[in-house]
């Protein structure tokens, strides 16, 4: 047995430990609640939880983006991601903010879809934990834990398979790429998720910004300031922790008032982003798509498992996914 086969067995003793402990679960009357009580009732999802997508989709749609032909009129291809770190999909409640990112989207014509992190869809148990690293890889791979090896926080990623911020550039299909976080486990710490592949990118002197920034704040200049720059990052990943914080110190949940400050302060600080890309000077000519998404979503203070909670998350897009 090789040691991904032994991992995989491994999450899976512990994800059927934890649904026979929490009863979190393989139920599909949990689907139906969740969905008719929680989801629903936001009436801003293209799809239900037995359509979800899986969120590596997020990758192919970058990818196919940076490969689709310039519409007319247009003269560059330009793509973000904006990430909310443990974003529920119950929690896309756009009604309830007085500005948003995904809000904004919604109005312009944009569509939100339910997707899912771990791997498979629920109620199949998660192969992947539900966790930072593995989601926000996922997504930036197209691949799943299986193929990048990142099950876990704490796992640091081999060169291959690249990220979308180096392959792009890498290709040539962008001049330049962005990652900006705050958490330190992506490409700072010892055993962080990018490490490797960081590296690798100042060894081939590739045009890819890694930089972690103080907090969120911190996080938010600095992406304000890569695009009001007049030749801007063609690909930029920013990920903002306000959910994550609220989630673990007081309850992922949506009836936890700070867990819903964490979103809307969230969604402020993509709408500034979007307003700012929207009012650049050369706007008319660029071909913006525009991605906010999360890794994962939560349930009590805990992430990893394998709950409903933990599984669905949203993908809020100003280009249409083809379901
Ligand atoms: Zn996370």
């Amino acid at each position: 047995m090789n040691l991904m086969a032994l991992l995989t067995a491994a999450i899976t003793a512990l994800s059927s430990l934890l649904v026979s402990i929490f009863g979190y679960g393989a139920d599909l009357t949990d689907t139906a609640k969740y969905f008719q009580s929680r989801v629903k009732n936001l009436q801003v999802y293209e799809n239900t939880i037995e359509t979800a997508l899986p969120q590596i989709i997020v990758y192919d749609l970058v990818s196919e983006h940076f490969d689709a032909p310039l519409p007319d009129g247009k003269t560059e291809k330009k793509a973000i991601i904006i990430g909310f770190d443990g974003g529920r999909a119950d929690v896309l409640d756009i009604s309830s903010l007085e500005v948003g990112g995904s809000k904004l989207l919604l109005e312009q014509g944009g569509k939100a879809y339910l997707a899912y992190t771990g791997g498979v869809n629920f109620p199949k148990i998660n192969r992947q934990f539900t966790s930072t690293a593995p989601g926000w890889c996922s997504i930036l791979t197209g691949k799943w834990a299986n193929e990048h090896g990142i099950i876990n926080n704490g796992m640091t990623k081999a060169v291959e398979p690249l990220t979308l911020l180096t392959s792009l550039v890498e290709s040539g299909k962008a001049d330049s790429t962005m990652f900006q976080v705050s958490w330190r486990g992506h490409f700072v710490n010892d055993d962080s998720t990018y490490k490797l592949e960081k590296q690798y990118c100042e060894e081939k002197g590739l045009n890819v910004v890694f930089n972690c920034n103080p907090d969120d704040e911190g996080t938010h200049a600095s992406l304000m300031a890569a695009v009001a720059e007049a030749d801007c990052p063609d690909f930029i990943m920013g990920i903002f922790e306000h959910l994550d914080k609220a989630g673990h110190s007081t309850g992922f949940s949506v009836n936890n008032p700070k867990y819903r400050k964490g979103y809307a302060e969230s969604e402020r600080a993509a709408y500034e982003l979007i307003c700012a890309i929207q009012a650049r000077e050369t706007y008319a000519q660029e071909d913006w798509l525009i991605v906010i998404t999360s890794d994962h979503g939560g349930i009590s203070t805990m992430h990893g498992g394998p709950s409903i909670q933990e599984r669905m998350i949203f993908i809020v897009t100003n280009k249409e996914i083809a379901l």
